[in-house]
C-alpha cells in the first residue's frame, strides 16, 4: 500500500501539474472517449499505456479473460459487460470497440484445467464457463497442439469468439449498420510489447507495430 500512496504523491507533484488543464477540461465538459476497450484484469495489460493515450480517451471494461457473454433478452441474466456495451454505444457514442486479449493469460490457461481445480473458487469456476465456446473452437481447429503455443492460440481465438458475441448485441448491430461503430480484435504480447490486430481479410493476427517504434 505504501507504494500506492507514494505514487499518489508523485502523481500530484509531477503529472498533475503538467496535465491540470486536461483534467479541468474533462471535469467541465465530461468524457468523450473514442473507444470502448474491453480487456482482461491482468495487471500487465495497461490499455492507456499501450495506446499511448490520455485520461478521457478510453472507456475501459475489464474482466477475467476479457469475456463478452452473448446478448440475452432477459435483463436479469445480464452482465456488467452488457451494461458497459450499451452505455458506451448508446450514451457515449464510441466509434470503436476493441476486445484485447493477451499472452500468458491465466484465464486462458485455466480453461484447459479440470473444473475440480477451482473447487475453492466457485465464482471463478462459473465465470470461466464463458470460455467453453473458445475451448470448442481450439480443440476443433488445433488438435494436438500443446503447451505455451496452445495457450496463445486459446487467447487469440477467445478474442474472436467474443467478437462474435459482441455482434449479438442489438445496440452494436444497429450502430454498425449505420456505419458509426467498428469492432476490433486485438492481442497484446507482453514479452515483446507488440500489439496485434486481427485482419478478417487475411484471417490472422498481424502486428500493428513491431514493438520497437
Ligand atoms: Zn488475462
Amino acid at each position: 500500500m505504501e507504494k500506492l500512496i507514494t505514487g499518489i504523491h508523485r502523481f500530484r507533484s509531477q503529472y498533475w501539474g503538467e496535465q491540470k488543464g486536461l483534467y479541468q477540461r474533462l471535469a467541465e465538459h465530461g468524457q468523450f472517449p473514442e473507444a470502448l476497450f474491453i480487456t482482461c484484469c491482468d495487471s500487465r495489460v495497461v490499455p492507456t499505456l499501450i495506446t499511448h493515450g490520455q485520461p478521457g480517451d478510453l472507456f475501459i471494461y475489464r474482466n477475467i479473460g476479457n469475456f463478452v457473454p452473448p446478448y440475452t433478452e432477459n435483463v436479469l441474466d445480464g452482465t456488467g459487460v452488457a451494461a458497459a456495451v450499451e452505455y458506451a454505444v448508446v450514451h457515449l457514442h464510441v466509434r470503436d470497440i476493441v476486445v484485447c486479449g493477451h499472452s500468458d493469460c491465466g484465464a486462458m490457461k485455466a480453461l484447459h484445467k479440470d473444473r475440480s481445480h477451482f473447487a475453492d473458487t466457485p465464482h471463478l469456476a462459473e465465470w470461466l464457463r464463458n470460455g467453453e465456446r473458445t475451448l470448442e473452437v481450439v480443440s476443433a481447429n488445433y488438435p494436438g497442439m500443446s503447451g505455451e503455443k496452445k495457450f496463445a492460440v486459446t487467447s487469440q481465438e477467445n478474442v474472436l469468439v467474443q467478437m462474435e458475441n459482441l455482434r449479438t448485441y442489438p445496440v452494436v448491430q444497429e450502430a454498425a449498420r449505420k456505419g458509426r461503430l467498428h469492432v476490433h480484435a486485438w492481442f497484446f504480447e507482453i514479452g515483446t510489447g507488440t500489439v496485434f490486430r486481427y485482419s478478417p481479410d487475411v484471417g490472422q493476427y498481424e502486428p500493428i507495430s513491431n514493438g520497437e517504434g
